[in-house]
């Protein structure tokens, strides 16, 4: 309860002061959506981003120095996820890691083990580390690495980063088991088929990937997610309390 308040009273002295001035010329750049956002959403954004920067631990990998435009553009799409929801600013990610290009790490399934390159990772109740030169090139294809790792972590807020996020009601619990079974069979078919896509073809590896690739679609490209896949997109619109296609 004390570490609340004093959390409470820390919030309230950094919002006393205005933001960089930069900001002003970066955030049009930096969150696709903002120009037609209402002064509500921008100004939420814009706290929500101060607060996640001020208290998220951050360090450089591999020799990487984090600026502070690389802490903007993280706070941005992170912060982004968070317009429809109220009083949770990713207090459960305390530490971001990030490397400056992709990095290797030891994978296994059970049998065999041999190392991979990852763009990103989140770990339960631990950090979310990301590649900064997968971040930069994968926001002009509708991609977004910040989403998808922070979809994970909003994933496992429920205990475990299984693809079964937190629903306020069990009808929509079991809509999405529904849902997310059919579209992650279509994917597959798809894919399999060398059909375009417009989820990212990886969603179909496990439930989990599924979760954070629909995020990314919902957040990079909601009016044609609306469209091909409207059950899916209405069930990420009750997650996140918002309705991006109707954005401009
Ligand atoms: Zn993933």
């Amino acid at each position: 309860m004390i570490g609340k308040w004093i959390r409470a009273g820390r919030r309230r002295r950094l919002l006393a002061k205005p933001p960089p001035r930069e900001w002003g010329e970066w955030l049009p750049t930096a969150v696709l959506w903002y120009a037609g956002w209402s002064s509500e959403y921008r100004e939420k954004l814009v706290a929500n981003m101060r607060i996640f920067i001020a208290e998220k631990y951050w360090e450089g990998c591999d020799g990487l120095v984090v600026t502070d435009e690389m802490k903007f553009m993280i706070a941005a799409q992170a912060c982004m996820m968070l317009t429809g929801v109220e009083g949770y600013c990713f207090e459960g990610v305390k530490t971001i890691l990030v490397y400056p290009q992709q990095f290797r790490r030891k994978a296994n399934d059970g049998l065999l083990e041999w190392h991979e390159w990852r763009s990103g990772e989140a770990w339960e109740r631990g950090p979310i580390v990301l590649a900064w030169g997968d971040l930069v090139d994968g926001l002009d294809y509708g991609h977004n690495l910040v989403v998808h790792e922070f979809a994970h972590h909003v994933d496992g807020l429920n205990g475990s980063m299984s693809g079964r996020p937190w629903f306020k009601d069990r009808e929509t619990e079991r809509d999405w088991e529904r849902v997310s079974r059919e579209e992650m069979q279509l994917l597959r078919e798809q894919t399999n088929l060398g059909v375009d896509t417009l989820l990212d073809p990886y969603g179909s590896t496990n439930r989990a990937e599924f979760f954070a690739v629909s995020s990314e679609t919902f957040f990079e490209l909601p009016k044609e997610l609306r469209q091909h896949h409207p059950r899916l997109y209405d069930i990420l619109s009750k997650v996140y309390g918002i309705d991006p296609a109707g954005w401009t």
